[in-house]
């Protein structure tokens, strides 16, 4: 499937009905955050939702976190942003034989699932029409992956999931440059311990 196309449709589809659906988006960080919301917040009613217990050390999420609030401030958005509590022990339970993994690897379709099942059951207990994640964004995640683990987590938790791939349509060249207009911080590393020693 060509999810950026088919994504593209059902904006169409929406902006001519004028219907505007609820979508909770699972935000992994600032800079991925501001492409996607420039392009979806018109035709959405989005509830961020910040749940990334990949993230080592605790600063470093606190810090992201922080991003996140500061850029919907500055894009002048009001939506409401949630933030999860910190919670390292739940990546790390997921992570356990796969430390040694690169990334791309199973270690981060395993995160991957473990942010989308968080993020599929805070939609379905709140009433979202939709949800998905920020993820796609970037060249260095598989959007294929991410669609296909999204896809199940709908099927368990009974409520759709928004399939996308954000890096086309030149998403990620845009984030890069929204990144630069809100002067946002862009970490060298993926998020966890692991892609964090890799990348020192
Ligand atoms: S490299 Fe990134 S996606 Fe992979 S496990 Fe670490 S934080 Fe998760």
């Amino acid at each position: 499937m060509n999810y950026s196309k088919e994504l593209e449709k059902k904006i169409e589809e929406y902006k001519k009905s004028g219907a505007k659906p609820k979508l909770l988006l699972h935000a992994c960080c600032a800079p991925c955050s501001s492409y996607v919301l420039e392009y979806l917040s018109e035709v959405f009613d989005i509830t961020l939702y910040f749940y990334n217990p990949n993230i080592s050390p605790e600063k470093e999420y606190v810090f992201r976190s922080a991003e996140l609030i500061r850029l919907v401030g500055e894009m002048g958005l009001s939506i409401k942003v949630v933030i999860e509590k910190y919670s390292p022990e739940e990546f790390f339970e997921i992570a356990k034989g796969l430390e040694r993994e690169k990334e791309g690897g199973e270690r981060c379709f395993k995160c991957y699932e473990l942010r989308l099942r968080k993020a599929g059951e805070y939609a379905k207990e709140n009433g979202f029409d939709y949800f998905t994640t920020t993820l796609s964004i970037s060249p260095y995640k598989n959007a294929e992956a991410l669609n296909e683990i999204g896809g199940r987590v709908a099927e368990a938790k009974g409520v759709k999931y928004l399939f996308s791939d954000f890096k086309k349509k030149n998403g990620y060249k845009r984030s890069i440059e929204l990144s630069k207009e809100y002067s946002l911080y862009r970490q060298n590393y993926c998020g966890c311990i692991f892609s964090k020693t890799a990348a020192e």
